[in-house]
């Protein structure tokens, strides 16, 4: 365990609170995974946390928590919290608290509850474990220990209602079920059939960290399998989900993609947003592209339209970053750069800061599709002959820099 997050626990207990790890933290521990983050749930409020804390700045509008911070980690710590009230029109004598919108979904919470509240408010039984530092002890008080070992995700309370008051939970479960190789309890899994639309309500900013974490979390192929099965796909990439579904090849791509990220993942290698968009989406794109250039368009202003046009209304929203999208615009207009071999152009090419994620690109569809063999082989040849020069921010000249290794495509 973190050794961040045991200082922590021992010195809310030290101070007279109550402190538990909470969360994804003890779910993985107890299934002998690395957990991700470690995050803390005490009876101190955000206030008395400040005070024992030096290390520890407070955040949150619609809760308040507090991130106590340690070199390279933080521990997220959080008080207790109270349900969401039954009737939305208990909340409206507490608008500076609790407010519940017309559709169910939870706008503000902030009042505190105890330990037993604060779990059954959690997603998912395998989630609302704690573990108590005080005496070594597992708190369950959803079921979630069985529920670990039978590897179901089971929603705690009424899932219709659970996934009303925040959809991203829907995403949750399919994440999780890929990650852990969980199945979804049925009760859920018709849920979540049910009322995939509501994701058109969940905030776009959460729903871009999702997906990336969707794709990013060394099990993308299972977890893009559960967005099938759960029928999360059409609502979440409804065009991009339509082409596939109109030809198997297109599918069997995507998976393909979502392989080679999971073994880069799974061999700790980091692959930036703009990357991670321009593969998975990339054979569409370039249908796209291709469909615009026959209508008319030059093939520059095809690629910028096509990736624009999709991205930016890829899900109504998922708001991804303007400075993502044009990366990956530019990974799309550089592959004609690569049919050009002659004259001081490759040069020009190899030496241009977008050429990295560009070459990626080329490489791994190439050898996806075995197409372009010569040109991979004229373009690998050259880049291991030519050592990158980088030039300098304020123009003064530049500096030489051994080749870096690429991504490896298997
Ligand atoms: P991981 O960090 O591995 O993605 P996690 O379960 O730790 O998984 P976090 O997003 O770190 O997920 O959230 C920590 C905990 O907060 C969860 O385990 C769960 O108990 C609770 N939680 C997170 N998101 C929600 C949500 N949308 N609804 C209810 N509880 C949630
Ligand atoms: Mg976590």
């Amino acid at each position: 365990m973190s050794s961040a997050a045991v200082k922590v626990l021992y010195r809310l207990k030290d101070e007279g609170y109550t402190g538990y790890l909470a969360g994804g933290g003890v779910r993985d521990l107890l299934l002998n995974r690395n957990p991700k983050d470690f995050d803390v749930a005490t009876d101190a409020t955000p206030e008395q946390i400040r005070k024992i804390f030096k290390n520890c700045r407070l955040i949150g509008r619609r809760f308040r928590l507090a991130h106590i911070l340690f070199r390279g980690e933080i521990i997220e710590t959080s008080t207790f919290r109270a349900p969401v009230p039954e009737d939305p029109e208990d909340t409206l004598h507490c608008e500076n608290t609790m407010r519940v919108g017309e559709t169910g979904m939870v706008m503000r919470d902030n009042i505190f509850g105890t330990p037993e509240e604060d779990a059954m408010r959690r997603d998912f039984t395998i989630n609302a474990l704690f573990y108590n530092i005080a005496d070594f002890s597992v708190i369950d008080y959803a079921g979630g220990l069985q529920d670990l070992e039978d590897k179901i995700i089971r929603v705690i309370g009424d899932p219709d209602k659970r996934f009303a008051e925040d959809p991203v939970r829907m995403i949750r479960a399919a994440r999780f079920a890929g990650t852990l190789g969980f199945e979804i309890e049925k009760k859920a899994l018709d849920s979540i059939c049910r009322n995939n639309n509501l994701l058109a309500d969940a905030a776009p900013s959460r729903m871009y960290e999702e997906v990336q974490k969707l794709f990013f979390c060394g099990h993308a192929k299972g977890v893009f399998q559960w967005l099938e099965k759960t029928d999360l796909l059409h609502p979440m990439f409804h065009d991009f989900s339509h082409w596939i579904d109109e030809d198997k090849k297109r599918h069997d791509w995507v998976i393909q993609t979502l392989e080679q990220m999971d073994r880069w993942r799974q061999a700790g290698l980091r692959v930036h947003p703009a990357l991670l968009f321009a593969l998975i989406f990339g054979e569409y794109h370039e249908y796209l592209i291709q469909q615009l250039i026959e209508g008319g368009q030059s093939p520059h202003d095809a690629a910028r339209i096509a990736v624009q046009g999709h991205l930016k209304g890829m899900c109504e929203n998922v708001r991804v970053p303007k400075t993502v999208i044009y990366q990956v615009c530019d990974i799309m207009d550089h592959q004609r750069r690569f049919e050009r071999t002659q004259g001081r152009r490759p040069q020009r090419f190899i030496q241009s800061r977008g050429f990295l994620d560009a070459f990626l690109y080329f490489k791994f569809s190439a050898k996806a599709h075995d197409r372009n063999i010569e040109l991979l082989e004229f373009w690998t040849d050259l880049r291991k002959k030519t050592p990158q020069k980088i030039v300098s921010k304020k123009g003064r000249g530049t500096r030489k820099k051994a080749t870096k290794p690429d991504l490896p495509i298997e």
